[in-house]
């Protein structure tokens, strides 16, 4: 009797937890996933815009006399045909320019639309010389380039393209706006984020120069292009300093790892920086930042 009492029991608790587990499901949903991409007037300014596509982000300014965009972000996707899209919704006027951020293809990729609307592609001389070695199928070739500084005058608009060394790539541009004191970009200056994987095609400790010498420009906000915590879509100049702190900070312990001794392994397993164990990819990616300026201090890499 008391078994058969308690049977009933555990089947009627199993039933109950089973129960709430479903009312939980159907109460409390998951909260939705980002619209595929969206477009955000950044805050203060009358034309500056920034188009999100995943987790890519590019900066576009719409100008009475035409619109300026950056990197397509199409890389094996049809981000450009709604780049182009979002744009047409505020502004008819044509698109004028489209100015990479650095050669990497997940950014440059897909840019044939803009092309066939007559836009002229700009990089830095590099991306230009990279593009043309590896002929990437979906890539435009760039129609200007940028050594050390262009000025483009739009409308009412000044964007400059500056050329600050070599740092996450050898061909990285810093666009800034002097009237609105916002700068954009890409991949080098992440948001509260350690650098991507195993740092591939970043110079040391040139980037690291880089940021000092970005830090010390004029300006006020950060568009990256990838958003940060949270969605965060803007920095600050925090933000870099934050970012050259990091470096600095990873390349005194690594430093002081060979100092005594220790090999990758050890290295990888025994550096931590729990003041950067809430950024985002501080568990995937710290141990191969170690391996990067592992290299770096024992081979001159
Ligand atoms: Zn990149």
């Amino acid at each position: 009797m008391p078994r058969i009492q308690l049977t009933g029991l555990a089947v009627a608790l199993i039933a109950a937890a089973l129960s709430t587990t479903a009312q939980g499901q159907t109460a409390a949903p998951a909260p939705a996933a980002p619209p595929p991409y969206a477009t955000t007037k950044v805050d203060g300014t009358d034309n500056v815009y920034i188009f999100r596509y995943g987790g890519h982000q590019s900066m576009f300014i719409v100008t009475d006399k035409g619109v300026i965009a950056t990197d397509p972000i199409s890389l094996r996707r049809p981000a450009a045909k709604a780049y182009i899209e979002e744009i047409q919704k505020i502004t008819k006027a044509p698109i004028r320019y489209v100015i990479y951020s650095h050669s990497h293809f997940d950014h440059i990729a897909g840019g044939k639309p803009f092309k066939d609307l007559g836009a002229t592609f700009v990089a830095h001389k590099n991306a230009k010389a990279r593009i043309a070695e590896l002929k990437p199928a979906d890539v435009v070739m760039p129609d200007e380039v940028v050594d050390k500084k262009k000025v483009i005058k739009l409308g009412n608009t000044t964007l400059e393209l500056l050329y600050v060394g070599r740092n996450h790539s050898d061909s990285t541009l810093v666009m800034r706006l002097p009237k609105e004191k916002i700068i954009f970009t890409v991949d080098w200056i992440p948001l509260q984020s350690v650098q991507f994987r195993e740092m591939a095609d970043t110079y040391l400790p040139d980037i690291e120069d880089g940021l000092k010498t970005v830090i010390a420009m004029d300006w006020e906000r950060l568009i990256p292009g990838h958003p940060g915590p949270g969605g965060r879509q803007i920095g600050t100049k925090d933000d870099a300093k934050n970012q050259l702190a990091y470096l600095q900070d990873l390349s005194a312990a690594v430093k002081k790892a060979l100092d005594e001794g220790k090999n990758y392994a050890d290295a990888e397993k025994e550096i931590k920086l729990p003041k950067y164990e809430s950024w985002n990819n501080y568990g995937p990616f710290l141990p191969m930042n170690i391996e990067r300026y592992y290299d770096f201090h024992n081979r001159g890499i």
